[in-house]
Formats: structure tokens, sequence, C-alpha cells
């Protein structure tokens, strides 16, 4: 999981985890730190951002 959002966050690109079609970015690039990204397959949207503090609840 935080290896698939690195990818997003880094530009790189990933498959989607639910149907594995690659996902494209919303908005371009225009804020760095705020990088969401679409399965135009399933129209599953990942935002890194909050994806992130998803994770950092969930740790100890
Ligand atoms: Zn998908």
């Amino acid at each position: 999981m935080i290896s698939f959002l690195k990818k997003l966050w880094t530009g790189a690109g990933a498959p989607c985890p639910v149907c594995g079609k690659p996902l494209t970015l919303l908005h371009g690039k225009a804020k760095k730190d705020d990088c969401d990204w679409q399965c135009a397959d399933c129209g599953l949207v990942y935002r890194t951002i909050h994806l992130m503090d998803e994770m950092n609840e969930k740790m100890p």
C-alpha cells in the first residue's frame, strides 16, 4: 500500500488496485502535494493526501 502511494505521489503512476487499469491524474501537476488520481475504468478516485492521513491514523 505504501509503495502504491509513493508511486502516485512521485507522479510515476500505478495500476488501479481494484481492476489493474492504469490510473490517470485528476488535476495535472499544478500542486505537487495534492495529486489525486482516478481510475478511468471503475471511476474510483485516489486522493493521496487523504490516504496518507488514514494510514497515519491506523499506525500505533
Ligand atoms: Zn479501477
